[in-house]
């Protein structure tokens, strides 16, 4: 493990909100380090393909860079686009598929830990942003069989259920935009949800789309059912009308994600009850000097009250001076919230 000499702004995770970040820093001078467990925009790589945005492209434009569009809502693929053409027009530092594991205090003070592909290495920093968002920790379910091979916590290309029987665990938007897609391959798609009804939130064009294949019999759906035990061939279910038991070729449980936890607890963050690290909500420092928390972190389980469109402007808070803080604070209330997801 080797020191590394030069002081940075160090900045942990490269999804919008720490690329925004990072852009305000840049316009006060300064070169901050930018680095990620993934790709640039790892989360969104992890959306379904083809999903369209709930919101409209001007509330997720960082830096003032436009996000054009073909359609009312960006996709997947022009979100992804448009990030990466943002960092390459601010001329980021990033550092892909780069770990933050923990912090280290050593003579000179604290430095983080980060492990890579080829080991692990110390990174002294001026200044830490912990941007790391929730979409790696899904919550699990805790049942047997949930370890399987063949069981996701992520949506994959609907092309590869061509043919399957797939049962779908959930019911927010990721939920339905998966069943309608394998469904759409030709794919036999049961979704298993534990409430009586969708989100409120689930979005208005999928909604009518979900609820007329159900009601023609195209995909089956389980309401107020939850899953009990996964095996390598079927689902068990218990339904208000007794157990069933569900062939599976694949199982997507696509039931929330959640911040690192263990990551905060590790290097010393203090947590209220619903895991939001504590901080002072004018220049988001936490309880540990030099270290700031933006965007999604920021609402530790609560996950969909800080999203794209009201967190972008954290970085403002973090790197800003006062007056920055007070348009951000006013740029937040100009954001409708929650989109849930
Ligand atoms: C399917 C879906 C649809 C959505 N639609 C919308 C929408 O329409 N509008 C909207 O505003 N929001 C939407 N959201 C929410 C939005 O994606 C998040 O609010 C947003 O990504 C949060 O940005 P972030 O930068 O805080 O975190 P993320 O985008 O999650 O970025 C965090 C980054 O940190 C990295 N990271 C994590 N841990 C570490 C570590 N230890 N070391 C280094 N790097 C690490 C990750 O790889 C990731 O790239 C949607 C979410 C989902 C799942």
């Amino acid at each position: 493990m080797t020191p590394s000499q030069q002081e940075t702004d160090l900045i942990i995770g490269a999804g919008p909100i720490g690329l925004a970040c990072a852009i305000s820093a840049r316009r006060r001078g300064l070169d901050p380090l930018v680095i990620d467990a993934g790709a640039i925009g790892q989360s969104i790589v992890r959306y379904p393909v083809g999903m369209t945005f709930f919101t409209t492209p001007e509330r997720l434009e960082i830096g003032g860079h436009p996000l054009v569009c073909s359609g009312a809502k960006p996709t997947r693929e022009e979100a992804l686009m448009y990030y990466r053409g943002v960092a390459r027009a601010e001329q980021l530092r990033i550092r892909p598929y780069t770990t933050l594991v923990g912090l280290v205090r050593d003579g000179r003070g604290l430095s983080a830990q980060v492990a890579t592909r080829i080991g692990e290495e110390r990174i002294q920093y001026s200044r830490l942003v912990l941007a790391t968002g929730y979409f790696d920790h899904p919550n699990l379910l805790g049942i047997p069989g949930e370890d399987l091979a063949h069981v996701s916590h992520y949506a994959v290309e609907a092309h590869l259920l061509t043919g399957l029987q797939v049962v779908i665990i959930g019911g927010k938007n990721s939920a339905i935009e998966l069943a309608l897609q394998a469904y759409r391959v030709g794919a036999r798609v049961t979704l298993v949800h534990r409430r009586a009804t969708l989100k409120p939130s689930v979005k208005y064009w999928l909604r009518p789309d979900f609820e007329n294949r159900v009601a023609a019999g195209e995909i089956t759906a389980h309401f107020e059912s939850t899953v009990e035990t996964i095996t390598p061939t079927t689902v068990i279910v218990r339904t208000p009308n007794g157990k069933q038991e569900i062939p599976a070729d694949r199982v997507f449980a696509l039931t929330g994600y959640r911040p690192d936890f263990d990551l905060f607890r590790r290097i010393g963050l203090a947590l209220d009850e619903e895991g939001r690290p504590h901080h002072d909500p004018a220049t988001l420092e936490t309880n540990l000097p030099g270290v700031y928390v933006a965007g999604s972190v920021t609402a530790g389980r609560l996950i969909s009250e800080i999203f794209i469109e009201n967190g972008r402007y954290d970085g403002e808070k973090i790197y800003g001076d006062s007056a920055s803080r007070t348009k951000a604070e006013s740029d937040y209330g100009a954001s409708p919230r929650p989109i849930g997801e």
